[in-house]
């Protein structure tokens, strides 16, 4: 069967309006929070705000047995209403997703395996290379656009990419530390 642009599109709203009367006639509403009910029957709820932004979007966090069975927004949180972003609302992961990795993993250059490694070894290395980087190449004095020398005191040979996952005040602690060092290609991705 051949299918011209409009069949198509007119194939394609039909389909749409299909789903929504569909959608409409069951109404998923009471299953959905039975659903949620039962997870977090008999939990303790706990106030707590997303670690993630400075949005700072109130969550309910529900344990039970010392365990987090849901994270919701908080209803009554004045600025959002119990509302998260996609992010805020998987916050739950960053407890109990068996795939998140808990140990610090090293990959040598040039080689494709990831290596389970202390903590300290880590901090000792990135110390270590940060200041043989910054020795190297740090840029006390450069000359200015009229041909005069001036101080600039710059590092342009380490490049700081932040976390979505740290919070406010570990952001302006990672600021300070690269501009002490002189760094200038200082970033973060938040939410991405
Ligand atoms: S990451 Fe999303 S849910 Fe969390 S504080 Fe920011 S906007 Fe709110």
């Amino acid at each position: 069967m051949s299918l011209s642009r409009r069949d198509f599109l007119k194939f394609g709203s039909a389909s749409a309006a299909g789903v929504a009367v569909g959608a409409r006639a069951l109404d998923l509403a009471p299953v959905e929070a039975a659903a949620t009910a039962l997870k977090i029957k008999e939990a303790k709820a706990f106030h707590s705000v997303c670690p993630y932004c400075a949005v700072g979007c109130g969550q309910l966090i529900y344990a039970k047995d010392g365990k987090i069975v849901d994270i919701e927004g908080d209803p009554d949180t004045p600025h959002t209403l119990g509302r998260l972003c996609p992010k805020g609302a998987a916050t739950i992961q960053l407890s109990n997703n068996p795939l998140r990795p808990t140990k610090a993993l090293y990959r040598a250059a040039g080689s494709d395996t990831w290596e389970e490694k202390p903590l300290e070894w880590m901090y000792d290395e990135i110390a270590k290379r940060y200041h043989a980087t910054r020795e190297k190449h740090f840029i006390e004095r450069e000359k200015g656009k009229d041909g005069r020398e001036v101080t600039v005191n710059r590092l342009e040979a380490i490049g700081s990419l932040g976390s979505a996952c740290i919070d406010n005040e570990e952001c302006y602690l990672l600021t300070k530390f690269n501009r002490l060092l002189g760094l200038v290609y200082h970033e973060h991705q938040a939410r991405v």
